[in-house]
């Protein structure tokens, strides 16, 4: 092969996949190069395994409480094994689907870790290629947390608290009330450990709406999640009965010791911008490692393009992918801009969903903000799924109302997000969304109640 290319992609996660195959899509010779693993942290240790998790965690979980309308199964319990051997097959299905889509639209895969030479020029284990526009997809890592260095064993990352199958804790310490905490905080709970989660912030999800974070809050914590906001790990000791954590209430500035058998670290991520030469040929890279862009995905400098976890948050998937096909179609000449208008998921159950605006957002946008809610309490298809903990909420400007945000807790509520990102797309006016006629009895009702309700004429809720 030569090693003369149109696009070269450092990194085949969602972002640098999406990028390859589209920039080969529009006719160009297109190198991938990978260091890890095809298909990136999503599909290898991210968004794919917790998933399955999840789903497996959720079943078990929905198998002890048939009982409530007749269906008695006795001692249901998981088999670890098996299920991290169900989790590896889905992960290596997908990934190597992704290595089937880079050889069927004719891309060229070079294992190894990349490394500028010059502004068209890449290094790869003593191998140089050559590009004429380069797009840098290098994604993130796990953020280290001083005092808690992460051994895979006691002290875990997200990769380790992946493998279940592994000394399952009694008791399990989550640092960090993010999407990822929580999420493994409902798997282990549900497989059988006593979990708490800390969070440094003044509730979990720090940046979502707090009426839907803390309606989540508290429904996980029924499920016998305890967790702590406010709340810092300041060191850990390993002793005979377990590891002793000393716990911090930051509104007291009070500390107590806490015993775990294990700890996962899930303090966010760090974008993985350094170590590549990318100062050396004079594109910017800030101090915590982002790669700022243009709208068009482009550095400061002509024909570097960077995409997904490594440019800026929020560090998520679809983001990237989309960001990918922006930087592709420019690199091969186009004109596309990146739209941010980002739908967010938790995938607990139930699960927590946003897309557009805050209230608080909104307000400071100069909006006059009017909520619409509706509880699922109300809602007819959540009682036939023995599910009714959950509250849709939509925003809107009472001036025009102009659609502006949407916040759900409840079941399936990141496939019904979609339609709220379509909507925000459109420009939808709250009306419309009351307007759409919804099936019969599903949960997305729940969204025409929460839009009618914004206009104080739902059905099935008293509209105060
Ligand atoms: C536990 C967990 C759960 C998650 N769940 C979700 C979810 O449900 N939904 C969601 O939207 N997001 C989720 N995410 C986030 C999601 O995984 C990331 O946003 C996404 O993977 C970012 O894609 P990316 O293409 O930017 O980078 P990555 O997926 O990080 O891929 C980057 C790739 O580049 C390679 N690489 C790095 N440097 C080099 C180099 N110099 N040369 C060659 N190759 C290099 C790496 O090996 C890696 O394969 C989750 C993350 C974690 C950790």
């Amino acid at each position: 092969m030569s090693n003369i290319y149109d696009v070269i992609v450092i990194g085949t996660g969602p972002g640098g996949y999406h990028a390859a195959i589209r920039a080969a899509q529009l006719g160009k010779k297109v190198l991938a190069v990978e260091a890890e693993y095809v298909g990136g942290v999503c599909l290898n240790v991210g968004c794919i395994p917790t998933k399955a998790l999840l789903h497996a965690a959720e079943e078990l979980e929905g198998i002890r409480h048939g009982a409530e309308f007749g269906l008695e199964v006795k001692d249901a319990k998981v088999d670890t094994k098996k299920l991290g051997g169900w989790r590896d097959g889905i992960v290596k299905k997908l990934t190597g689907g992704v290595s089937q889509l880079l050889k069927g639209n004719k891309i060229d895969l070079k294992t190894g870790f990349a490394r500028f030479v010059d502004k068209n020029t890449i290094e790869v284990e003593g191998e140089r290629f050559q590009g004429r526009a380069i797009i840098v997809a290098t994604g993130s890592e796990p953020n280290t947390l001083p005092g808690f260095e992460v051994d895979q064993k006691n002290i875990v990352d997200s990769t380790g608290a992946l493998r279940v199958e592994e000394q399952f804790p009694k008791r399990l310490l989550c640092i960090g009330g993010g999407a990822i905490g929580l999420e493994f905080a409902q798997v282990y709970k549900r497989l059988g450990a006593e979990v708490t989660v800390i969070e440094f912030m003044g509730q979990i999800l720090p940046a979502a709406d707090p009426e839907t974070a803390g309606l989540l809050a508290k429904i996980l914590g029924k499920q016998g999640i305890t967790i702590r906001t406010q709340t810092k790990g300041v060191k850990v000791e390993k002793k005979k009965d377990g590891l002793h954590v000393t716990l911090e209430d930051l509104k007291t500035a009070t500390q107590e010791t806490i015993v775990v058998d294990k700890i996962l670290v899930a303090t966010g991520r760090r974008p993985r911008g350094k170590g590549l030469g990318l100062e050396a040929i004079g594109v910017v890279v800030d101090e915590r490692g982002y790669i700022p862009t243009n709208e068009k995905m482009e550095t400061n400098v002509p024909g570097i393009y960077a995409i997904g976890d490594v440019t800026r948050p929020p560090l998520l998937a679809h983001k990237a992918m989309k960001e990918g096909l922006t930087a592709a179609e420019n690199a091969a000449g186009g004109n596309a801009v990146m739209d941010y208008q980002i739908p967010n998921v938790v995938y607990t159950s139930p699960e927590w969903a946003a897309v557009g605006m805050t209230e608080e957002e909104a307000a400071k946008a100069g909006y006059k903000v009017k909520v619409g809610k509706f509880p699922l309490a109300a809602s007819g298809r959540a009682m036939t799924l023995g599910a009714t903990e959950g509250l849709i909420k939509l925003i809107g400007d009472a001036e025009t109302d102009l659609l502006l945000g949407a916040h759900m807790v409840g079941p399936s509520a990141s496939d019904l997000i979609a339609e709220m990102a379509l909507a925000l797309e459109m420009g939808a006016t709250v009306t419309d969304v009351g307007l759409t006629v919804h099936a019969h009895p599903t949960l997305s009702e729940g969204i025409m109640e929460a839009a009618e309700h914004l206009h104080r004429q739902a059905i099935h809720i008293a509209n105060r």
